[in-house]
Formats: C-alpha cells, sequence, structure tokens
C-alpha cells in the first residue's frame, strides 16, 4: 500500500514573514493527516523551514539541485549543501526549468542521480504541452523524459525517487486534467518503471500536479494509480493546501 504524499511548490514565492505565517497556518491545521506531507521552497529558505518545520509532520526540500557534487558552477547548489539544512525532497525537471533554463531530460536524470545518490528523494516532473497532447504523443513525450531517468538510476536507486506527472497545459492556467486522463497516465508510467523493476513501479509514488486545488483533490486523488499532488498555486495558502492533504 502506497502512502499519500502532498508536496507544495513555493516556485519564487514567498518572504520570511510570510513563510513564517504560511508555515504556522499548515502547521496549526495538520492535526493527524493521514497523508504525507512537505513544501519545497526557495533555496534561501531552507534554514527558516528547517528552524520553524524541526519537530512538525512537515518535510520540507527544494526545487532543483545540482548534477555536480562541488566546484565551479556558479549558481548551482548541491545535493550535500541541501542536506545541510535537513532537506529531504528534491524536484527536478518541472516544466518551469526544461522550458525557461532549457533542461533537457538527460540532465534531468544527471540530477537526480545527484539527488537520490546524496540521498535526496528527487521528485522527477514529467509532462506534455498542449500542442504535444492534440498531436496525440502525450504517451511519447513522457515516455521519453522517464527513459533518461530508467537508463541512469538502477532499481534500486529508482525505488528511492518519486515521480510527478504534470501536464504543462495544466499548471498555474486553472485547467486540470480529468481524473480519467491522469490515471491513464499514471498507469502508463508506472507500467514503463515495470518493465525495468516491478518492484520498484509498485512501490513508486506517482504524483499528479497541474491546478490541483481543494474542489478536484478528491476525485483526482482516489484514482488507483495516483498517490498525491504535487500543488503550485493552492500550496501559497495554508486553508487550501490542508484541504488538498485532507483530501489525500
Ligand atoms: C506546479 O508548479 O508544480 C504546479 C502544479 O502548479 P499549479 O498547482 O499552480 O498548477
Amino acid at each position: 500500500m502506497r502512502r499519500k504524499l502532498v508536496i507544495g511548490n513555493w516556485k519564487m514565492n514567498g518572504s520570511r514573514a510570510a513563510n513564517t505565517i504560511l508555515l504556522a497556518g499548515i502547521k496549526a491545521g495538520l492535526g493527524d493527516a493521514r497523508a504525507d506531507t512537505a513544501v519545497c521552497v526557495p533555496a534561501p529558505y531552507l534554514a527558516q523551514c528547517q528552524a520553524e518545520l524541526t519537530g512538525s509532520a512537515i518535510a520540507w526540500g527544494s526545487q532543483d539541485v545540482s548534477a555536480h557534487a562541488s566546484g565551479a558552477y556558479t549558481g548551482e547548489i548541491s545535493a550535500a549543501m541541501l542536506l545541510d539544512f535537513a532537506s529531504k525532497f528534491a524536484i527536478v525537471g518541472h516544466s518551469e526549468r526544461r522550458s525557461y533554463h532549457q533542461e533537457s531530460s538527460a540532465l534531468v536524470a544527471q540530477k537526480a542521480l545527484a539527488g537520490v545518490n546524496a540521498g535526496l528523494v528527487p521528485v522527477v516532473c514529467v509532462g506534455e504541452t498542449l500542442q504535444e497532447r492534440e498531436a496525440g504523443k502525450t504517451a511519447d513525450v513522457v515516455g521519453e523524459q522517464l527513459d533518461a531517468v530508467l537508463e541512469v538510476l538502477s532499481a534500486e536507486q529508482l525505488a528511492k525517487i518519486v515521480l510527478a506527472y504534470e501536464p504543462v497545459w495544466a499548471i498555474g492556467t486553472g485547467k486540470t486534467a480529468t481524473p480519467e486522463m491522469a490515471q491513464e497516465v499514471h498507469a502508463l508510467l508506472r507500467a514503463r518503471v515495470a518493465k525495468k523493476d516491478a518492484a520498484a513501479a509498485a512501490g513508486m509514488q506517482i504524483l499528479y500536479g497541474g491546478s490541483m486545488k481543494p474542489e478536484n483533490a478528491k476525485e483526482l486523488l482516489a484514482q488507483p494509480d495516483i498517490d498525491g499532488g504535487l500543488i503550485g498555486g493552492a500550496a501559497l495558502k495554508a486553508a487550501d493546501f490542508l484541504a488538498i492533504i485532507a483530501a489525500a
């Protein structure tokens, strides 16, 4: 039985003062939620998360990680640095990084490898654009993105990652994949992982992301292969984030 996992992706939002209010609100409302919970925050706020979330049921992490361990890589942040602040998760391959920073599937796979080797849980994002969906290419696109990761991770390493299906056309747009559309892709992704390792596939948490909100979370999270959510906009309001966690 896979545990449900709900991760907030704050993107480039927040301030020390606003974060304190948001984190306090989430902590206060979490109760004994059944789902595992985390927030992936801008790197400068990892220390704040460590200070304000240690001892709570909420884990934290980053929105990216370098494929390199250390050295002359200006602006990059290594897995070891993230672990210095007790980070658990590192999102890799978010569509905003793939499109605005030209990150290839091969680079995303190297980032996942660096993360898992260091002891982080990479949250590997895959997803198709609207144009790709309309051209009937969804399976090919997410398949290529996943295959890059399957090529470089061993079965043992695969068992330590989280996958997130995030249709690009649904991110921040208010458009959500129907539960059936999302389930279809999640099942396809799990089957593709199973070809490499059945046990890793059976245990892998595959999250849905793309305009998930309190009103649609329950139906999405009821699908057999949807193991949680990666939440953008709705993770910035404690009440909305808590409602999604409660639905999981
Ligand atoms: C995301 O950025 O990962 C995301 C799913 O955003 P939103 O929930 O705002 O669509």
